[in-house]
């Protein structure tokens, strides 16, 4: 199953050109989109599925400040501030609540790396406070356990993934973008060495820009046009709870499970911080790129053979014919198995913990495929090889919460304004020339 997501009207009629195409109704191609129909161009939004159908509805909704790679906590900054003034904006409620998040560990190597985050943190003005025992507790009313502290982001929250995309969508619309949805874009027009539009499933749009914010897509949707983008999948499962009482008012991380309500009183629970990588020809096309970070959290990532070895964004396909239909027309919304192990243990652990929710149950179980870049930060980014193309992919399990001022700044690239950050850590280049990769926090 998947959460329910907002529906989004779609335009029918293809324009024949436009100032910028935007391939992928995601977070990002949906703020993308918007903000580029804000300072004026005309812009076409193609989804091969519908709105937020794949990562962007299966989320957590967390958004963030605390334990980002410090190259996106500027960019972050500018999301939190676009998460409280676009609602208005907009006329529409994105379910973004600045609940606080709980962070409450046993481990003393956790807390001294949430401690070390957060006095790196203090320059960019961002106030997270260690919590000492005592404090831990009094934040974890009914999960009172013997913690050593913790950590609050007072001022971090979440949004609702089910209306944050789809809302963003139709307020694009409203400013004149067409969007196509049950569209796949099977690649690009290229004209003279430059992008002159893309060739979709229902035909040609001339563009003399495109943006691929196809998520766990993207890195296909390159090969095809001969430019490498290295990326792995990781599936990630969670479950939704039925509603309950609130036991938090926030998101809250222990050592069992991850707790986040959400705005129906149900919660969305991960069982742990981990995640599936599952082995795939794409996988192992750029397992050198990725093996220091696998090092790293090979605690967190558990290592199968699945479905997805030969169907999905990482099946070893580079070549298909724009006359005849796509791996995109094949996988309209990718929709990955969740893990069934997952909840039964998590919610027996959640009821013995919280009394209060012993009359909860499964409400939905779903997963996601997270694209990950080897240095675990995103591109967003023109690609110089190819005049007219520009990525805004690879966002490695936390680009929700940054979404709106990831499609911003790639909107202020493509429009060729002033970044509203500096746009360096995010350049493509640095993913094949090996320039500035080093791990970072998810
Ligand atoms: C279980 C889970 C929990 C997570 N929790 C959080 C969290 O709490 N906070 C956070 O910040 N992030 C979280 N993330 C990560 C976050 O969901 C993603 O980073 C973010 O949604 C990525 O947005 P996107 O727009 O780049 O990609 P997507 O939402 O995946 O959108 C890409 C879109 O492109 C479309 N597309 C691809 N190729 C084509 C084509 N050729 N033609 C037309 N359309 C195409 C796809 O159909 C898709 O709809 C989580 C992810 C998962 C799976």
């Amino acid at each position: 199953m998947m959460p329910p997501t907002e529906p989004v009207f779609s335009d029918t009629q293809l324009p024949p050109r436009v100032d910028v195409v935007v391939i992928g109704g995601g977070i990002v191609g949906v703020s993308a989109a918007y903000f580029l129909a804000n300072s004026g161009r005309s812009v076409a939004l193609v989804e091969k599925g519908r709105i937020a159908h794949e990562q962007s509805s299966r989320n957590w909704g967390w958004c963030r400040t605390q334990n980002r790679d410090e190259r996106e906590l500027p960019l972050q900054l500018v999301s939190m501030e676009l998460w409280d003034s676009l609602p208005k904006a907009i006329g529409a409620d994105m379910g973004f609540r600045r609940n606080g998040l709980v962070y409450a560990t046993k481990s003393e190597k956790e807390l001294a790396t949430w401690s070390a985050w957060i006095d790196m943190a203090r320059i960019y003005q961002v106030h997270n406070r260690v919590l000492t025992p005592a404090e831990t507790k009094a934040l974890t009313p009914g999960n009172e356990q013997d913690w050593i502290g913790g950590i609050q982001a007072p001022t971090d929250g979440r949004a609702e993934p089910t209306m944050a995309a789809p809302a963003l969508a139709k307020a694009a619309r409203s400013l004149g973008v067409t969007l196509l949805q049950d569209c796949a874009v099977r690649g690009l027009d290229i004209a003279g060495g430059r992008i002159a539009g893309v060739i979709t499933e229902r035909g040609r749009i001339a563009a003399d820009r495109v943006l691929c914010a196809g998520g766990a897509w993207a890195s296909m949707f390159c090969r095809r046009h001969g430019i490498n983008l290295p990326q792995a999948g990781i599936r990630s499962t969670v479950f939704a709870t039925t509603p309950g009482p609130q036991v938090t008012k926030g998101g809250l991380v222990t050592p069992d499970f991850i707790l986040t309500p959400r705005l129906d009183g149900s919660y969305i629970v991960a069982a742990e911080n981990r995640g599936n990588l599952q082995v795939t020809p794409q996988g192992i096309r750029y397992a050198s790129k990725f093996w220091p970070t696998f090092v790293e959290r090979h605690k967190s990532v558990r290592v199968s053979v699945g479905s997805s070895l030969f169907t999905g964004p990482e099946a070893l396909v580079g070549k298909w014919s724009f006359d005849a239909p796509s791996p995109f027309e094949r996988h309209r919304v990718y929709a990955p198995p969740p893990d069934p192990r997952v909840a039964g243990p998590a919610l027996q652990k959640l009821k013995s913990v919280y009394p209060a929710l012993s009359g909860v149950g499964v409400g939905g179980i779903w997963a996601g495929w997270i694209d990950l870049t080897p240095d675990s930060i995103p591109v967003i980014s023109p690609v110089d090889a190819l005049p007219g193309f520009f990525l805004a992919t690879g966002f490695s399990g936390h680009g929700f919460g940054i979404g709106p001022a990831a499609g911003k700044l790639a909107a202020e690239l493509i429009a060729g304004d002033a970044p509203c950050v500096n746009p360096k850590p995010f350049r493509y280049s640095r993913l094949v020339d090996g320039s500035n990769l080093r791990s970072g926090s998810m």
